[in-house]
């Protein structure tokens, strides 16, 4: 790792010092946690009932604390980035009444999940959030609180696919009804299905989750995140929501899923030229996560990066959620011999790039990218990154800052 993310167990041991200072000493009696994902391919396809080939990530959120007699619930996240008050203080409705959602908003992943996990109903309880996962990075640090705190209410260690299936159903309905974020199944089904060594190749239609062996030590993944956010990205997902139901719905079908590229053509004049690219990048993405999790498996690497490339050249052009920064760090990685291939994750406007890449390169990628990434920031940009040159590489300064999945450090 450059830059210094906390292992699972300093992450239990920060949130159980933090319960203890703020609960008279007592020691938390649950303790759960779920991780973050980083998506290699299949991009704004889930919510297209399309495929997506997530993995699972060493970054996880935890939850530990108790649950009380009465009916108040005490929540307080020592996630650093989290820029609203830290605590929550609310009372669980009697007699069936929702829990609405409200202030601080991250609290809402919290009662969303609370109140989709009511049968039987959740006692009161008290409980310390802490999370390696970069909030809205693209890694879905919320599908990881939403989880672990869904595993933190059901405190149950003999679940069976099934359950957990349902678990991530009900993750999902609480960012849908309390975040307002209408986000597909990807995340909660890899935060909870999610398995070491594998990548999962999830069929957001039937919901069945395949996974696809990632374990290769020759092989390694990097994540770079660009530290940038920026405001169009709450705006722009329902309006390519919207555009990918109208496109369907011009093509005769229920979801871009079950659409070709001939269906396209046909009915392109049916469409504006903006949805036709839009319905372009979902039906063709759709086609290349399959052949990139056939490539996996075959371990095509080679094809596999030539595919992550086409999407993230996709997304730039006929999704247009890229942005400047993304495309700088996925140009400048490509530049590195040993580098497969690279791509923006998640749903752009900022976020995390994911590059695969041999391993014996994985220092030369790292230094090229922080010696090269952002060096053309322009006024005015989003971008507050420190424009010097990295001093030494193992603790880098200046962002973006890097993950290596296949190393200790
Ligand atoms: P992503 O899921 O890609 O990180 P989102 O915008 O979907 O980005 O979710 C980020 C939001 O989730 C944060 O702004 C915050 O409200 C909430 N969140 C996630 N993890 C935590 C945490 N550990 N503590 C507090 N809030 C969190
Ligand atoms: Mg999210």
């Amino acid at each position: 790792m450059a830059g210094s993310v906390p292992t699972v167990s300093e992450l239990f041991a920060a949130a159980r010092r933090r319960y203890e200072q703020l609960f008279g000493g007592d020691a938390p009696l649950i303790a759960v946690c779920a991780p973050g994902r980083v998506n290699l391919i299949g991009e704004h396809t889930d919510y297209n009932q399309g495929f997506v080939l997530p993995m699972a990530l060493p970054l996880v959120t935890v939850v530990v604390g108790s649950q009380t007699c009465g009916r108040d619930v005490t929540v307080v996240t020592v996630t650093e980035d989290a820029d609203e008050p830290h605590r929550v203080d609310f009372s669980l409705p009697a007699d069936g009444a929702p829990l609405a959602p409200g202030l601080p908003r991250w609290a809402n992943y919290v009662k969303g999940v609370i109140e989709h996990y009511r049968a039987p109903p959740v006692p009161g309880f008290r409980a310390v959030i802490a999370s390696s996962v970069p909030l809205g990075g693209g890694l879905s640090s919320s599908a990881s609180l939403e989880c672990s705190q869904g595993g933190f209410l059901i405190i149950s260690e003999m679940e069976d696919d099934g359950d957990k299936v349902s678990k991530a159903l009900a993750c999902q309905q609480a960012e849908h009804s309390h975040a307002g974020v209408p986000c597909g199944i990807m995340d909660q089904f890899v935060s909870v299905l999610g398995r070491e060594g594998h990548a999962l190749l999830i069929d957001c239609r039937s919901l069945e989750a395949t996974p696809v062996p990632l374990a290769d030590p020759g092989l390694i993944i990097l994540i770079t995140n660009s530290n940038v956010k920026h405001s169009l990205s709450s705006s722009e997902y329902p309006l390519r929501r919207r555009h990918c139901e109208e496109a369907a719905s011009a093509m005769g079908k229920s979801s871009l899923r079950d659409a070709t590229m001939k269906d396209l053509e046909e009915a392109g004049d049916r469409m504006d030229e903006v949805t036709v690219r839009r319905a372009r990048h979902v039906i063709e993405e759709i086609e290349r996560t399959v052949q990139a999790a056939e490539a996996l498996r075959r371990g095509e690497y080679k094809e596999f990066g030539r595919l992550m490339v086409e999407s993230h050249n996709s997304l730039r052009d006929l999704y247009e959620v890229s942005c400047r920064e993304l495309d700088e760090l996925v140009s400048v990685a490509l530049e590195v011999e040993g580098v497969y291939g690279s791509r923006m994750t998640g749903g752009g406007f900022g976020g995390c790039t994911v590059t695969l890449l041999q391993a014996g390169s994985i220092g030369r990628t790292i230094l090229h990218i922080q010696s090269s990434a952002f060096l053309t920031t322009a006024e005015g940009s989003s971008n507050n990154n420190s424009r010097e040159a990295p001093q030494d590489h193992k603790e880098p300064q200046l962002s973006p800052r890097m993950l290596n999945l296949n190393s200790s450090d």
